[in-house]
């Protein structure tokens, strides 16, 4: 028997998910703690009454995205790294809501919503206990598409997973930070 499973990553999650993510492949982390708010941008859609589909659609996305980095690598290559993780924050919004949601990942082209659970599945066989990878694709009408809320915004796992984001972020971008910080709280001037 199937079981599905619903997720409703928060915003907070988006954007903690992203630069995280990003985090170990990044030379400059300020790029990543001034823009990684794009993360929470395709909910916007909500407002348009659309929620998980104008704003979360792979045909919405895939274009923005595209134009973005090569407008950068040929224009500005100094924001090609910029526009790459702006297009990384959006895709990997869709990606985060997919697995466990539905997202209607090919509006306006086919109007309906889908939704992929990735879980490992513990089966007990009698004489042990044996773990299953199972993979679930689900669709759904659009009309089904519940926009329910996008979770609480101040969940306590929410913040740790953001203070966790923060520290690591700030720790890369500015190394000497907390031993600075340290040196002047012990001999104020
Ligand atoms: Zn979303």
């Amino acid at each position: 028997m199937s079981r599905q499973v619903t997720l409703m990553p928060s915003l907070l999650e988006h954007i903690a998910f992203s630069g995280l993510l990003a985090l170990p492949l990044s030379k400059k982390p300020k790029w990543i703690l001034g823009l990684c708010w794009v993360a929470a941008i395709p909910d916007l859609d909500i407002f348009l009454g659309l929620h998980r589909a104008a704003f979360h659609s792979l045909i919405t996305l895939l274009p923005v995205c595209t134009v973005l980095v090569i407008t950068a690598h040929y224009l500005r290559p100094t924001f090609f790294a910029p526009a790459l993780f702006v297009s990384f924050c959006l895709l990997s919004h869709t990606l985060f809501d997919f697995l466990g949601g539905f997202v209607a990942i090919l509006w306006p082209l086919i109007p309906a919503s889908f939704q992929l659970n990735i879980y490992i599945l513990i089966v007990n066989t009698g004489t042990g206990l044996i773990p299953q990878l199972v993979i679930e694709p689900f669709i759904a009408p659009l009309t089904e598409v519940t926009a329910p809320s996008t979770g609480l915004l101040l969940a306590p796992f929410d913040v740790v997973f953001s203070l966790i984001f923060l520290t690591l972020t700030i720790n890369k971008a500015w190394p000497n930070l907390w031993s600075s910080l340290r040196s002047r709280l012990r001999s104020p001037t």
